[in-house]
């Protein structure tokens, strides 16, 4: 395959030298790390020994990390950074504020959380806990990394992605690649040797549900479905214990309870479900700042109180399954991930309900991670060639011509295949009935220097405004690396499509020239984009003012007023044929100074035409 190989160009190894790479898996609760140590993938201790790290970090007089911060948790939470996970990639709006942090409400778009040390951003934080098992990593295997694959939810959007990697490149790890979860769990179960096969991962963490359905063909995976809920993990059985540890020492409501007390009673549920794991009855003896509570929970009571997690949890199983398409009987393996999922009474109701024994060999809290490992072993270059194909990737970003000559990347270099993304794009002129797809293939901005792989014509759009026609462009490769392009009119339905093959004739030399050049060329092309958007916008302008002239430009202005607004068009209509970008942005401007009134005027009127024989009443 000369374009679909998963190494990046130039990047190959020496067979001899092995590469250090470790795979991270970056939890809502815990993290790890873990390598492949003579052909062996398993998770790396740290100083004491210890393989699983809470994903916590503690601002006081020193920033502290994992085990260590998670102990001032109690004494001082405000400044102990828990669940981190959840606000990466999330504005400030998106941000639970219900958690117990002081946010700074001046922080833009990404929330920043107050600290003793100052205000910080989740990427921070998140960087700090990957430096930590960075050092860790490094600690035990003896050198510095070449590389990390580290995990992500399966539905973590660009943002959350980017968010992830940014924090990685804070902490100084190089990232080999971003891996879903559950595509990680099923490679540490070796499930990518197998040809084909559905593969349902079941994930119940500290303080999230996951559930994904995987279709492994011809050795790539496939997400077909994610489905779970970010408010269903551990903690949720934790609060249920500790209610009926509440319940039996008489107190009716937390509202009494100080935080610091809360906090405590809530390790106490929570060492106490891990127990029930093990143990059919367990000896409660807690007293924390004046409460004390002595009693015996059996693993029968436990049980009964878990049963509503658990029919939840199953119900957005099936909403899966349902979503990826398949059966229940279409499913060859369950893989359980996620301390949760070593409740006893966790795996029962799962595999009941599939009604097949569920994979619990390797440690549902380290499957993540060694999976990550085993492909950054290969990522690295640690493998033979033949090994290689597993995760195939494209090697060069696909788009489509969007006005002005630029293109819209619509998949970007290196995603995993296979992959199908939509974006959707709009008209530009009233009444247009027809649409060019033009797709692209490189990195570059502009549509010379990228390749062009094929065109087509989207016909018999519905007549309408400009802008509110919505036509999603789907782009599509499969495994194969073939490339299958649909535009779709959306309210119409009318629909063209076409394939493309993107390997053709494209060798591994030219991948890298053509990659060369597009970073050899960022800031021209920076430059020639922001240049060619303003002519965009140019275009744009004059249409506007053309349609609306020729539709009231005489019943609504003076001559005097028209005449100005034409001078400034004419004036904006030869501006942009040169190549001043801030003289066309000056023209513009000057369109709108001199339209302003009379798009406020044409704004009224279409108000009143659309309030015509309504009453005004029926508008508060
Ligand atoms: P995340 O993916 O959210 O980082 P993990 O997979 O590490 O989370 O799961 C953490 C959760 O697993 C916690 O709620 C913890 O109490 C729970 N857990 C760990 N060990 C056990 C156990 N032996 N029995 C029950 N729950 C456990
Ligand atoms: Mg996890």
């Amino acid at each position: 395959m000369a374009v679909l190989q998963s190494a990046e160009p130039g990047e190959s190894t020496a067979p001899h030298e092995h590469r250090l790479a470790v795979g991270i898996d970056l939890g809502t609760t815990n993290s790890l790390v873990a390598s492949v140590r003579s052909g062996v993938a398993e998770t790396l201790p740290d100083e004491a020994g210890e393989h699983i790290q809470p994903s916590v970090v503690h601002y006081g007089e020193t920033i502290l990390v994992g085990r260590e911060a998670e102990k001032l948790a109690i004494q001082d939470p405000k400044n102990t950074l828990q669940s981190i996970k959840r606000f990466m990639g999330r504005s400030l709006q998106d941000a639970d504020k219900s958690s117990l942090y002081d946010f700074d409400a001046n922080s833009e778009s990404v929330p920043r959380i107050i600290t003793r040390q100052g205000s910080v951003t989740p990427i921070e934080v998140s960087a700090k806990i990957l430096e930590a098992l960075k050092l860790q990593a490094e600690r035990t295997l003896g050198d510095e990394l070449t590389g990390a694959v580290v995990t992500v939810p399966a539905y973590f959007d660009d943002a959350q992605r980017q968010a992830t990697k940014d924090a990685a490149k804070i902490a100084g790890l190089h990232v080999l690649r971003l891996l879903n979860e559950p595509t990680a769990a099923a490679i540490a179960y070796g499930l990518d040797s197998k040809e084909e096969g559905n593969i349902v991962v079941f994930d119940l963490g500290g303080g999230t549900f996951d559930v994904s359905v995987l279709r492994l063909h011809k050795g790539v995976f496939e997400v077909l479905s994610t489905a779970g809920d970010t408010a269903l993990g551990g903690d949720d059985f934790d609060d249920l214990l500790l209610e009926l540890l509440l319940e039996k020492s008489g107190i009716s409501t937390t509202a009494s309870l100080s935080a610091n007390t809360l906090r405590a009673l809530k390790t106490e549920a929570k060492s106490l479900k891990e127990l029930l794991s093990e143990h059919d009855q367990v000896k409660v003896d807690f007293s924390y700042d004046g409460l004390s509570i002595k009693t015996d929970v059996t693993k029968q009571q436990f049980n009964e109180l878990s049963d509503g997690l658990l029919k939840k949890a199953l119900l957005i199983c099936r909403k899966a399954i349902r979503d990826a398409g398949i059966d229940l009987a279409d499913i060859n393996n369950i893989v359980m991930v996620g301390g949760s999922t070593r409740m006893p009474v966790v795996r029962e109701k799962v595999s009941d309900f599939f009604k097949r024994p569920v994979l619990i060999n390797i440690d549902p809290d380290k499957v993540v991670a060694i999976g990550a490992a085993i492909q950054a072993d290969v990522l690295a270059g640690n493998k033979s060639q033949g090994e290689m194909l597993l995760l195939d990737v494209l090697p060069l970003s696909l788009g489509v011509e969007t006005m002005g000559g630029l293109v819209e990347k619509i998949i970007p270099r290196n995603t995993t295949i296979p992959v199908a993304k939509a974006q959707e794009f709009t008209t530009f002129k009233d009444g247009q009935t027809a649409m060019m797809v033009h797709v692209l293939q490189g990195e570059r901005d502009l549509v010379d220097d990228c390749r062009s792989l094929a065109k087509f014509e989207l016909r018999g759009i519905p007549a309408m405004v400009a802008g509110a026609a919505k036509i999603r462009i789907t782009y599509q490769v499969d495994a194969d690396g073939l490339l299958n392009v649909s535009a779709q009119e959306l309210q119409s339905g009318i629909q063209a499509e076409i394939q493309v093959k993107p390997s053709f004739g494209l060798s591994e030399d030219e991948v890298t020239t053509m990659l060369k050049a597009s970073q050899a060329n960022v800031q021209d092309d920076v430059r020639a984009r922001s240049l060619r958007e303003q002519k965009v916008e140019a275009q744009r302008v004059i249409i506007a003012i053309d349609s609306a002239l020729a539709a009231d430009g005489d019943t609504l202005l003076s001559d005097e007023e028209k005449q100005k607004i034409v001078e400034a068009r004419e004036n904006l209509y030869k501006t942009s044929q040169a190549d001043n970008e801030d003289v066309i942005k000056e023209a513009i401007e000057l369109c709108e100074q001199v339209s302003a009134d009379y798009v406020a005027r044409r704004m009224d009127q279409n108000i009143k035409t659309a309030m015509a024989g309504h009453n005004i009443e029926e508008y508060k």
